[in-house]
């Protein structure tokens, strides 16, 4: 499958219209997930959607961007630190997103010093540079988490931390089909998740649900052969990890990445938004690490949030959107009260968010 499927560029019209054909051949109704920002991106700017929509597939986004996910709690707990005189550092996207009553960029704005950064590296120059603690908010799934991983293990100055809100995917994937809120006929794997982990993790759960999934590129071709894989799986009564993104995905992953996440974090239990706690969906930093966590070092700051309740902005539905339990546009507030200018929820502020992708190509 793949040697043929190499051969042809990713974005030819051609072949993109042959594996239409092919699935309308095939004569199934599927309810295919997908866990990735850039591949909801990809479908939604090359209008993959309807095209699949027309041969009665549909794609729905589960929980795919890591600023999505991130809890009002941890958004408190940052904003809490920022309040506190700490200097704050976190990516772009991560500034927008509501708290309670404010955001890190209005807190900027009231004189807290929030600094952007585009990666891991730049906050702890930030660090080098002054005398104040630093602390970054670690945001990301398994693509991103390593490069946090080899600076903690470098032990970088002492004035700086990190506030661990990292993901893990499979168990989010677990949790998804454990729910059983959807009839899900397949998953389509991220492929830059996948480039670390390879794709073995995905394995028990095919075995336990009986669901097929395949890793995919990002190309409109690599998605659209992902879900041709997917669906002659199920015409065919087979639940296997199959890999369409050879070209870059390993079976065993990223070995040294793997490595460096084992060294530094340990799995915990963690909330994300829209879901209640996932087992070993999160990471800590390992005892020897300690002096590195935020919490472990700002326990005063930190530790009242950790029993306070936090609800979703009011009338907003991120937590459905993320369980793919409806679609961004059946939101009442989208496009409406609530678009990229004007975001109530962290799924209209990230670039990666189904809603703000649906309102940036509608
Ligand atoms: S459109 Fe806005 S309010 Fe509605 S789910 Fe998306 S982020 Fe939340």
């Amino acid at each position: 499958m793949s040697e043929e499927f190499n051969k042809f560029k990713f974005r030819n019209e051609k072949v993109a219209k042959d594996i239409i054909e092919q699935l309308n051949n095939l004569e199934l109704e599927l309810s295919i997930m997908h866990v990735c920002g850039t591949h909801q991106d990809t479908l939604v700017k090359h209008g993959l959607e309807g095209m699949l929509r027309d041969v009665g597939i549909r794609i729905l986004q589960g929980p795919g961007c890591p600023v999505c996910v991130t809890t009002p709690r941890e958004v408190e707990e940052i904003l809490a630190l920022a309040r506190n005189g700490i200097t704050v550092t976190a990516f772009g996207d991560m500034i927008k997103v509501p708290g309670v009553n404010s955001s890190l960029y209005e807190a900027r704005s009231q004189g807290a010093d929030v600094r952007i950064v585009y990666s891991v590296d730049d906050a702890v120059d930030i660090a080098d540079k002054i005398e104040n603690d630093v602390v970054f908010m670690s945001v990301g799934f398994e693509t991103t988490s390593p490069s946090t991983a080899a600076v903690i293990a470098k032990r970088p100055s002492e004035n700086f931390s990190i506030l661990p809100c990292n993901r893990v995917v499979p168990p989010a994937l677990e949790a998804i089909l454990s729910m059983g809120e959807l009839k899900l006929d397949g998953l389509i794997e991220p492929g830059h998740v996948s480039t670390i982990i390879g794709t073995k993790p995905y394995e028990p759960l095919s075995e336990r649900y009986h669901i097929p999934q395949v890793v995919a590129g990002f190309e409109p071709v690599d998605l659209l052969m992902a879900v041709l894989m997917i669906a002659r799986q199920v015409k065919s009564g087979r639940a296997e990890v199959e890999n369409e993104y050879t070209r870059v995905v390993k079976s065993e992953g990223n070995l040294k990445a793997l490595e460096l996440l084992d060294q530094v974090f340990v799995p915990v239990d963690v909330e994300w938004r829209g879901f209640p706690k996932i087992p070993g969906s999160g990471y800590k930093l390992k005892k020897e690490y300690g002096s590195y966590d935020a919490r472990d070092r700002f326990p005063d700051i930190l530790e009242p949030i950790a029993d306070m309740e936090f609800h979703e902005p009011e009338g907003c539905l991120c937590g459905e959107v993320l369980r793919g339990l409806i679609d961004s546009r059946e939101c009442p507030m989208f496009g409406t009260e609530c678009t990229p200018m004007n975001p109530i929820g962290p799924c209209m502020v990230s670039s990666e968010g189904s809603c703000n992708i649906a309102f940036r190509y509608r």
